[in-house]
């Protein structure tokens, strides 16, 4: 069996997550050598306005397991409700820099993670376009290069966002929850822009359910890891990177102790864009994920 391939994709959410969660991150895969791909909210924080999930149904579960205030911060959960939502890469350009000077990947989270969360259902194709455009002005502003990937807030994605993706040329995306790299398929047109799905259940979605402590959580990732393939795993700058720092520090040291390597997305990306004749074409449809609320990206493979 060949060896497996592992890849770590960092979102960063809030305004706090950028500037505690980030740097802690770093320091982590320093002392590790591990190399990963972080995507930023590059506008608002807004992340208070969440608080308007409290009233979406399959809410309170998820809010009882994870205990989203400690996760979170009040602070967090009140931006943009009670505060104006600070504007995240202007604060925190210094280190969204330093992340890529540490040899990291960067990319576009979001503009504004609640506006794209949310709204992107229900926005038309210019809205979405101007809000990708957004994050790509800024993106360029921080790091004096054009952006060449973008993985969604919340992995919300429909055609519109697909075709935004083509238009801004983006090199790859990862947007989605599936099995392996694909070009997504909705309705009958094919996008050109290369899907590298998230492929692991996230921390926040296992953590809290029955059956499931930490350590089990880390047994059926380092299972998973053992099978060989590619998987990705989503991490989030406010839990991995903040509460749950300890844990996912003992993840990384198990999982370099077993034949994986660990690579960017960016790296996988180039790998397969090397025979895109070989890249499967999947349907990239909206559904439902253990744990999570609400639906998401999915792909699905005939
Ligand atoms: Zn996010």
């Amino acid at each position: 069996m060949s060896a497996g391939v592992l890849s770590i994709k960092v979102d960063v959410d809030t305004d706090r997550g950028t500037r505690i969660g980030v740097p802690a991150l770093l320091a982590v895969f320093q002392q590790l050598g591990i190399s990963a791909t972080f995507l930023f909210s590059l506008g608002p924080d807004n992340t208070g306005r969440a608080i308007r999930r409290v009233f979406r149904p399959g809410f309170f579960t998820k809010a009882a397991r994870t205990n989203v205030v400690a996760m979170y911060g009040i602070r967090t959960l009140l931006n943009g409700v009670l505060l104006p939502g600070p504007h995240i890469g202007r604060r925190n350009e210094a280190v969204m820099r330093s992340t890529r000077a540490h040899g990291h990947e960067v990319g576009i989270h979001c503009y504004d993670h609640i506006r794209w969360q949310d709204g992107l259902a229900t926005m038309e194709a210019t809205e979405v376009a101007e809000e990708l455009g957004k994050a790509r002005h800024e993106f360029f502003r921080i790091f004096g290069e054009p952006a060449a990937t973008a993985g969604a807030a919340g992995w919300q994605a429909n055609a519109h966002s697909l075709e935004a993706y083509d238009s801004a040329g983006l090199r790859y995306a990862s947007d989605a929850r599936g099995t392996h790299p694909f070009l997504p398929r909705v309705g009958q047109k094919v996008f050109n822009t290369l899907q590298i799905p998230t492929t692991l259940p996230t921390l926040d979605e296992l953590l809290g359910r029955r059956g499931y402590s930490e350590l089990q959580i880390l047994d059926l990732y380092l299972g998973k890891l053992r099978t060989g393939g590619l998987h990705v795993l989503t991490v989030h700058a406010e839990i991995e990177g903040m509460s749950k720092l300890p844990l996912f520090r003992e993840f990384l040291a198990r999982a370099l102790a077993l034949p994986v390597r660990i690579q960017r997305l960016c790296d996988i990306a180039e790998e397969r864009l090397r025979t895109p004749q070989d890249i499967p074409v999947c349907d990239l449809t909206q559904g439902e994920v253990d744990g999570r609320s609400g639906t998401l990206a999915v792909q699905r493979c005939a």
